[in-house]
């Protein structure tokens, strides 16, 4: 397991490197392990650079490619000389964080959403500046509407006086199917699924970064509710 998944607030490791391959004039370079979070799943990959025989070289973009964590970079003429290299990796720990926030900000709200209509599920995240946002699904079409003066007043109190603890666990896709049985045909039929779990709530599968803690999320705000047929998109700020 990369280290990303295990530690959000990791933003310094040493690695090897595995394989490198060559572009116009960019590299993608692979790592036996990364801190690196790959763009996906809604949320921005992360930035930082690595260092390689005593130079920081910057990383512009990280994604996931069927040979594992791409880091890609600009080429230069020592590339061919990295393969078995030892390299330290840094992380932009602000960025992380942010998305971290932002990411488990999304959950928060659509357990509220959940916890108040168990018709709904959530169905879609988008984690990026200034455009976050949650789309949950109703399974039996309904009217309801959603005050979001009552929506506030709950994060006020689940990021305040009763703030709730942020884990990862790992279940076995038979138990997330009992669990989740909508969410889990959506998911890679893998025999271990990853799932974020915020204390007294019920456990969503995700390959994001979160942060610890609720009490992390004391900026959230939501900014608008809006219902289009089955589905109801609600958008959000934190800083
Ligand atoms: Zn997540």
């Amino acid at each position: 397991m990369n280290k990303y998944l295990s530690n959000t607030y990791l933003d310094v490791s040493a690695a090897t490197i595995t394989n490198i391959v060559h572009m116009d004039d960019s590299i993608a370079v692979y790592c036996d392990d990364t801190i690196f979070y790959p763009q996906s799943g809604g949320q921005p990959c992360d930035l930082g650079y690595m260092t390689i025989d005593g130079l920081d070289h910057m990383v512009d973009y990280v994604e996931i490619t069927e040979l594992g964590v791409a880091h890609l970079m600009k080429a230069n003429s020592m590339n061919k000389e990295w393969l078995g290299e030892k390299c330290i990796q840094n992380i932009n720990m602000g960025r992380r964080i942010f998305n971290a926030k932002s990411h488990t900000a999304g959950h928060l709200i659509s357990h509220i959403f959940e916890k108040m209509n168990n018709n709904l599920s959530p169905i879609k995240g988008h984690h990026h500046p200034d455009s976050s946002y949650i789309e949950l699904i109703e399974s039996e079409r309904s009217n309801d509407s959603f005050s979001l003066e009552l929506i506030s007043l709950e994060i006020q109190k689940l990021t305040k006086e009763n703030s709730r603890a942020v884990q990862s666990i790992e279940l076995n896709l038979s138990e997330v199917q009992s669990l989740r049985p909508l969410l889990s045909k959506f998911i890679p039929q893998t025999t271990k699924i990853r799932m974020v779990a915020i204390d007294g709530f019920l456990p969503v599968p995700c390959g994001g970064t979160h942060v610890s803690n609720t009490s992390e999320l004391s900026n959230l705000k939501i900014t608008r509710i809006r219902r289009k047929k089955d589905r109801i998109k609600v958008s959000y700020s934190i800083n």
